[in-house]
């Protein structure tokens, strides 16, 4: 594989360099490994920036309607938008549920805009890294906003908001009682709440949840990378593509002002930082895998057993042995 070549097509926008560049970071294979780090290197100093958007809510909140019409609105300005899914539902079942493109049918015909479905199986790591590594690519690309979707449900907004430079969170009209249905910490790391559905019948009801994330924002303590006014709740509806352009303006507002607040630039370095750490301890547990490491393993293992070495010598004497255990070349 030509790794330059790839990198020449992506910087130059081609949708086909890009899908195959995603594979390639999908890949479990050791040498496609290697290939999608050496062009991600490549890409690395591009110089270009996308404004990643993660968005979360459980299903049938009303995500693939809230990317298609935003995403329409967006390439209706000439804006090019590359929508990406971090699912680890897929991940149990071997099924890619977000992200599909018959859940966005109009946009994904858009030819602004570019859709990857989530793999199916992979672990949480794997989805994190690749997630990462793909909207790298889309940046590279030349994508004007990247959108990073996922369903509600635990790490997964955590592996969003280690990746995105905004962090939305889509809910549902509802009664008082269910705002403690949102678990806290993801309230805590939303920067823009959108009651979705608030048109016909629903839109009182919308009306009034968004008043009580309001207030339940304003008792969140505040972040020193928000202006005045944010994290804010406001109401759209996906389904009349009624307040996003309002929601577009808000993000835009914010994300302007940790621009210029220096607070964009520390928030990309802190992330570099942390899947920098997680790739060394991801490589390193993966090396505790290599068939030779756990024939160590097992060994020592079994002389702490017998009380022949301590744990402590044993560990000791294992993590001497990983600093000589080297990939083998080629294969899975
Ligand atoms: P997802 O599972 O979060 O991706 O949700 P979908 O986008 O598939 O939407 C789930 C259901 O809610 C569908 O029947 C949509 O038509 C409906 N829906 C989505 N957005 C709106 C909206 O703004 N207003 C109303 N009334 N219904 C909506």
């Amino acid at each position: 594989m030509d790794i330059s070549d790839l990198a020449e097509r992506i910087l130059k926008g081609e949708r086909r360099a890009l899908a195959r560049a995603i594979t390639l970071v999908e890949s479990g294979r050791r040498d496609h490994r290697a290939a999608a780090t050496a062009l991600l290197e490549r890409l690395n100093d591009s110089g270009r920036h996308s404004l990643r958007i993660g968005l979360s809510g459980t299903p049938g909140v009303g995500k693939s309607t809230f990317i298609e019409s935003f995403g329409l609105m967006l390439t209706g300005e000439r804006l090019r938008v590359a929508v990406l899914a971090v699912d680890p539902s897929s991940a149990r079942t071997g099924g890619s549920i977000l992200g599909d493109k018959t859940r966005m049918e109009r946009l994904s015909r858009e030819p602004l805009a570019f859709i990857r479905p989530s793999p199916s199986q992979s672990h949480l790591g794997g989805i994190a890294r690749r997630s990462r590594e793909a909207v790298a690519l889309c940046e590279a690309a030349g994508f004007d906003v990247v959108l990073i979707e996922t369903v509600g449900v635990g790490q997964s907004e955590t592996v969003v908001a280690e990746i995105a430079d905004l962090f939305l969170l889509l809910i549902a009209p509802a009664g008082g009682d269910e705002l403690q249905g949102v678990k806290r910490g993801i309230m805590e790391m939303a920067d823009l709440i959108l009651v979705n559905k608030a048109d016909g019948d629903l839109k009182a009801a919308a009306a009034r949840t968004r008043s009580d994330y309001a207030g339940a924002l304003r008792l969140l303590r505040k972040r020193p990378q928000d202006p005045e006014g944010f994290p804010a709740a406001i109401m759209v509806s996906a389904l009349e593509n009624s307040g996003l352009e309002k929601a577009w303006t808000r993000m835009q507002e914010l994300a302007e002002w940790r621009r210029e607040h220096g607070h964009w630039e520390a928030r990309r370095a802190a992330q570099a930082r942390y899947w920098f750490a997680q790739d060394v301890r991801n490589a390193l547990l993966a090396r505790l895998e290599e068939p030779r490491a756990r024939e160590h393993m097992m060994m020592l293992s079994e002389q702490v057993a017998r009380g022949e070495i301590s744990p402590g010598a044993g560990a000791q004497t294992m993590l001497e042995v990983l600093g000589d255990v080297r990939p083998c070349e080629g294969g899975a």
